[in-house]
């Protein structure tokens, strides 16, 4: 750390010293009863595109998931429970603000910790900017209602937080995630023990730090660490009363079954294996592109990577060279640079991962393009992988099944709309679908007929706060995002008021 050989190429030097800026602006540890905490136990976090370490976290364990759910009740019953939407809404709103004057701050945190191009690491913290703004707007749109049930009765329906919530995110798109969770929860009227990824913590650390003055201490507390350790502990704690997280279909599983022993509600937002359908009709000019966005944005490291491109057999042979070109084109360099347009994988293990279904897909199918490391040597010690294609694939192949979360793709074809449908649909996933198609009418049956959660038509996204984000089979239940989110932060409860008799 901090060390700078002088036979390094001017990418490693750079990102060293952009390691100096990261260490000497804040100290990185949980966010506890706001205040940094830190452990004699850490977590390294390491740079993807050189592959040091840039610093270090807390390993926090069940002692300080502990404290922090303490804290949160503590400023629940002290504070929280008594404000209004409208103090939360300009809490909010004041958060956003701070986080905004410091965009330039979180981005390079979260490009430098996942490895993500510039312009996309921004446009992601932009985006969780902008989920806080929708829901300190929407927060202030709360309210119950009133049933007329009968003549002698007041019977009405009011929402309440649950108190104290666990939230759990991975990896891919940090501080976006935590909004997503974050602002729901809170405009609810709840207190958050939120844990990112050992992986990426940074840019949510400092965005926590960034509420300090802003929230009252308590309300916002953010446990790194393991999820092993820090994540089950969240999972299970007695006085979680809601637990919300986004990751693996096997960790999410282990989550419920943790939730279950205490009766806690869970929203889970896991993995997918999601198709495009690209019709015959398909304005291959906006599709092509669609495609490869919906794979190769943040390197493949997208829970909604559209990584079965299922194209119909009389275009197949021109959307393949068309989308093989596109994905040659793709600018591996140093994600500071904007110029580059794919930056490596986040970690070593994801590497391994990806690079291993690339050998599957080498014995399953046809290897159109990629599927190594680039030449380039500035870029040898980063967790690289090329965009790559594979062709002649069917949908029972480990390619087509499997999450790979990698900038992976696969060109299945069919013959017609049954066999396109049921191809789409042939997977235990069901978050999101692609349509590519000129015809208005065959875009709306489609859209019925798949069993997803989120369907893009020619494009891939953008995904906004104003629309609930979620999956169906096992890719979750419950929703991220839109006013559904708020639902699955707030208890409904009836209150019967019997009016017959004024005089008692
Ligand atoms: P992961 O399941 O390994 O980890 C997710 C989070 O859970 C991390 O914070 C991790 O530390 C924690 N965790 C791990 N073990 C735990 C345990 N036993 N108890 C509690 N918490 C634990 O997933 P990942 O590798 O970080 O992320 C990639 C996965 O996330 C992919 O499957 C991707 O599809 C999914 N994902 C889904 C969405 C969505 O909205 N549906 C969004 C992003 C990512």
């Amino acid at each position: 750390m901090g060390s700078q050989p002088p036979d390094r190429s001017d990418l490693y030097r750079d990102h060293v010293s952009k390691h100096d800026e990261v260490r000497a602006g804040a100290k990185f540890g949980a966010w506890i009863d706001g205040e940094t905490h830190t452990t004699d136990d850490t977590v390294a976090v390491y740079d993807p595109v050189i592959d040091e370490q840039m610093l270090t976290v807390p390993d926090c364990t069940a002692t300080e998931v502990d404290a922090a759910v303490t804290a949160a009740w503590d400023a629940f019953d002290r504070t929280w429970e008594s404000t209004v939407p409208r103090d939360r809404s300009s809490l909010l709103f004041e958060w956003a603000d701070t986080l905004e004057d410091h965009l330039e701050e979180l981005t390079l945190l979260e490009c430098l910790d996942c490895g993500k191009p510039i312009s996309q690491a921004q446009g992601e913290i932009e985006g969780a900017i902008d989920t806080l703004e929708y829901y300190a707007s929407v927060c202030r749109a709360q309210r119950g209602s009133e049933a007329p049930a009968a003549t002698d009765l007041h019977l009405y329906m009011k929402h309440e937080p649950y108190g104290v919530v666990g939230q759990i995110v991975p990896w891919n798109y940090p501080l976006w995630a935590a909004a997503w969770k974050l602002g729901p929860a809170l405009a609810a009227g709840n207190a958050c023990v939120l844990k990112p990824s050992s992986e990426t913590p940074l840019s949510t650390i400092r965005a926590a730090q960034l509420s300090a003055d802003i929230f009252p201490d308590g309300v916002l507390n953010v446990i790194t660490g393991s999820g092993s350790t820090a994540g089950q502990s969240l999972a299970e704690h007695d006085d979680v009363r809601k637990v919300s997280f986004t990751g693996s279909t096997d960790v999410g599983s282990g989550v419920m079954q943790a939730a279950a022993d205490r009766v806690a509600p869970v929203t889970l937002e896991l993995g997918g294996k999601s198709p495009f359908i690209v019709f015959p009709d398909a304005d291959l000019d906006k599709v092509v592109d669609a495609v490869a966005d919906g794979i190769f944005y943040s390197t493949g490291e997208i829970c909604d990577a559209l990584s079965r491109a299922l194209v119909h057999e009389s275009i197949v042979d021109e959307f393949t060279e068309r989308f093989v070109e596109k994905a040659e084109s793709y600018v591996l360099g140093d994600p500071l640079d904007e110029a580059t347009t794919m930056g490596p994988l986040t970690s070593e293990d994801q590497f391994r991962t990806v690079t291993d279904y690339i050998e599957t897909g080498r014995e399953e199918a046809t290897l159109l393009c990629g599927g190594g490391r680039p030449d380039d040597p500035a870029l040898a010690d980063g967790w690289y992988v090329e965009p790559t294609v594979f062709g002649d694939v069917s949908n029972d192949m480990t390619i087509a099944q499997e999450e790979i979360f990698g900038p992976v793709q696969t060109i299945n074809t069919f013959a017609d709309y049954d066999e396109a449908i049921s191809l789409a649909n042939d997977t235990k996933y069901g978050l999101a679908a692609g349509i590519g198609t000129e015809r208005t009418s065959r875009v709306h049956q489609t859209a019925d007929d798949l069993d997803a959660g989120l369907v893009y038509v020619n494009e891939y996204g953008p995904i906004l706060p104003e629309a609930p984000y979620g999956g169906f089979k096992q890719s979750g239940f419950g929703k991220d995002l839109g006013l559904e989110a708020l639902d699955h932060y707030r208890r409904t409860k009836s209150v019967y008021v019997n009016l017959d008799d004024p005089s008692l």
